[in-house]
């Protein structure tokens, strides 16, 4: 750290300290974060204010960004000025612009809300600018993408050139790291796997609305959907409850947990084989899973792959946990200023 020039009040320039954002449906975290990954403080949290629009939103993520940056001066951490602020965020995101482009109503409004700019804004009035008077760069992505790059940096795919993130949980979602990049496409909709069309899935209505696509059969809330279609069950509720009934014999909850894996390992395959990534890194709540999930769909991305990948491609749960996000995105921010 290094003191800002002049002697005035002005908080410590910080070259190269960062820090990250995981805004989530029902809670805000973010942490300092160093240029190697590192946590340089303990995650802060806040409730997420989902339905009260995107100004008092904004305001919170704000909010919570000053709190780790030391901005209260309540002595617990040194005031600094970070370089950049990553911010990952539900919803689909143009991460050029730092704009929601759509989202659920999981968060009232969020779609069309300018993220980035209405940060920018926030911390400048709340000081937090460099000795040049300037608010940090703020970049934004979508969660899943902060995730991947995160897990791609310095996670499970640390090392690699190439890597596909899939996170399968309440929805089935995914993301491409190349080159250590992530990989948006022209639409920001790269790597969302749950809307592959997916066979096993024919017939079965996704929460998008359309026909057949993975997440109808592979996200956890669908996996016990379909076990309570298929025996009248009404009181099971969550994929967790599926895997009990699977792990004790059960042969609908057997079948039903079995094609969600082999459906997700058919998905991924497709995906291999056109990316060829070196590593399939999978988080979510259904990583957690035993091997009735792993061993089906580890051998259906064996047997539908060709070639070296089918023995080659590393297939691993994710390793950094809920820090991820922060990390990853953090660690985009740093990239977006660098111009890299
Ligand atoms: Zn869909």
């Amino acid at each position: 750290m290094t003191a800002a020039p002049g002697g005035d009040d002005r908080p410590p320039a910080v070259d190269d300290v960062l820090v990250g954002v995981d805004v989530g449906g029902t809670k805000i975290a973010a942490a300092l974060v160093a240029p190697d990954g590192r946590l340089l403080s303990p995650v802060r949290e806040a409730p997420t204010p989902a339905h009260a629009g995107p100004a008092v939103m904004l305001d919170a993520v704000a909010r919570l960004v000053v709190v780790v940056t030391g901005q209260h001066g309540d002595g617990h951490v040194p005031r600094i000025v970070p370089a950049a602020v990553g911010i990952g965020s539900a919803g689909v995101i143009d991460a050029r612009r730092g704009t929601v482009i759509s989202a659920t109503e999981a968060i009232t409004g969020w779609a069309g809300t300018d993220i980035a700019g209405g940060v920018a804004q926030r911390l400048w009035a709340a000081g937090l600018r460099g000795p040049d008077g300037a608010v940090p760069p703020v970049h934004v992505d979508n969660d899943v993408n902060a995730y991947a790059a995160g897990e791609a940096w310095i996670g499970a795919g640390k090392g690699v050139e190439a890597a596909l993130v899939v996170a399968v949980g309440t929805g089935v979602g995914g993301a491409i790291v190349l080159n250590g990049r992530v990989h948006h496409g022209a639409h920001f909709l790269a790597g969302e796997l749950g809307h592959m069309p997916a066979g096993l899935a024919a017939g079965e209505r996704c929460t998008c609305g359309r026909l057949g696509h993975l997440e109808a059969v592979a996200a956890g809330p669908q996996i016990a959907r379909r076990y309570r279609e298929a025996t009248g069950a009404q009181e099971v509720a969550g994929a967790l409850a599926v895997e009990r009934l699977a792990t004790a014999g059960d042969r609908t909850a057997r079948r039903v947990y079995c094609e969600a894996a082999t459906a997700l390992g058919q998905a991924i395959a497709g995906v291999v084989t056109v990316l060829d990534p070196a590593r399939v890194i999978i988080s979510g709540g259904l990583a957690r899973s035993g091997d009735l999930w792993w061993g089906p769909l580890r051998e259906t991305v064996r047997r539908e792959l060709v070639g070296p990948a089918a023995d080659g491609l590393e297939l691993l749960p994710a390793a950094l946990g809920t820090t991820a996000p922060i990390i990853g995105a953090a660690h985009e921010a740093a990239l977006r200023r660098a111009g890299a």
